[in-house]
């Protein structure tokens, strides 16, 4: 019991270790960038704070979207989604799977949720003892349901979810800028230094290094970001684009497709002067997703979320959610 604590510990330090590279690289780069390059390279002064002022822009934007990354916790499915005490100690006490499926089949009716299993049956979270709702999945690295869970990132040691993936896209966006604007602003240094026609050793290293390392970064994260882009653009987590969502009717991995800006609305705001700023704007609670199709009406389930959406106080109700339904109402329309 001790020994698998202490592992556990050991763990969770560990998994601080590709944060703390990249915190060590960042402050490495902004030492060689202000010290070294601005400081003791530069010698026109307006040259000086035009570069200090554009890169700390950068760099502010860079360190809030990463911070926001790392300690926005991920959403969990709410209250009413966990078994209440009755229903765990009938669930636990019948044996026969099919019985237990029913028994999940019959409190899912009362709540928002589409998506199925493989096999059909309610999606069910043995660990946080909870009905999943739609898109959520279960965390193994946090141990917990996350809402609309993307990708657990190890460079940022949190689940990417509901709750900061627009925070993580624009931490992409903003690294790419960072280190486009410290590559593009150091490479006329780095020539003069190659050619011999500046000296200084030590700023030489820091500048080549830099220049270097922001090019590889800028080059990797492209990919990624890239590969974002386009998953925003079809209302796709990371999870969905591996494995596509099981509705009632079956597989759809346009399921949550609703055009190419509405998807982007999804995940930004409808709020156009929010999208750059890592303020949280996404639609929606992360329970319920407007669907592309609405063959799911064919199905009881449809009518139970009024019921379940009645059964919420005010204070509860959020009005995004009831723009998701306009949204759904014009989907159908
Ligand atoms: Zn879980
Ligand atoms: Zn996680």
């Amino acid at each position: 019991m001790a020994l698998s604590r202490g592992l556990r510990w050991c763990q969770r330090i560990f998994s601080w270790v590709p944060v703390v590279i990249i915190t060590a690289v960042v402050l490495w780069s902004y030492y060689a960038y202000v010290f070294e390059l601005c400081l003791f390279t530069l010698s026109n002064p307006l040259e000086k704070v035009c570069y200090l002022f554009a890169f700390h822009v950068c760099f502010a934007m860079f360190i809030w979207t990463y911070w926001k990354s790392i300690f926005t916790l991920p959403s969990q499915p709410s209250k009413k989604f966990h078994l209440s005490y009755t229903d765990k100690e009938k669930y636990e006490n019948e044996e026969r799977p099919e019985a237990q499926k029913q028994i999940l089949n019959d409190i899912a009716k009362k709540l928002p949720v589409y998506t199925r299993a493989a096999s059909k049956a309610v999606r069910f979270c043995d660990w946080c003892q909870v009905i999943k709702p739609d898109r959520c999945h279960h965390c193994s690295v946090c141990e917990m349901c996350v809402l609309k869970m993307d990708h657990h990132c190890p460079w940022v040691n949190n689940c990417i979810g509901f709750s900061n993936y627009k925070f993580f896209l624009l931490f992409l966006a903003y690294s790419m800028l960072y280190c486009i604007y410290v590559a593009s602003t150091v490479l006329q240094y780095f020539i003069k230094y190659w050619v011999g026609e500046i000296h200084n050793d030590r700023a030489k290293f820091h500048v080549l290094f830099l220049l270097f390392v922001a090019l590889m970064f800028f080059v990797s994260l492209m990919f990624l970001f890239g590969y974002h882009c386009w998953l925003v653009s079809k209302n796709r987590s990371t999870l969905e684009a591996f494995t596509s969502p099981v509705f009632l009717r079956g597989p759809d991995r346009n399921g949550f497709d609703l055009g190419a800006l509405k998807n982007l609305e999804q995940v930004f705001g409808k709020e156009k002067k929010y999208w750059f700023l890592p303020i949280f704007t996404s639609l929606g609670d992360g329970h319920f997703f407007p669907m592309r199709t609405q063959s799911e009406s064919s199905s009881p389930l449809l009518s139970t979320e009024h019921q379940w959406e009645d059964g919420r106080s005010d204070e509860e109700t959020n009005p995004l959610q009831i723009e998701d339904q306009a949204v759904r109402i014009e989907m159908e329309t």
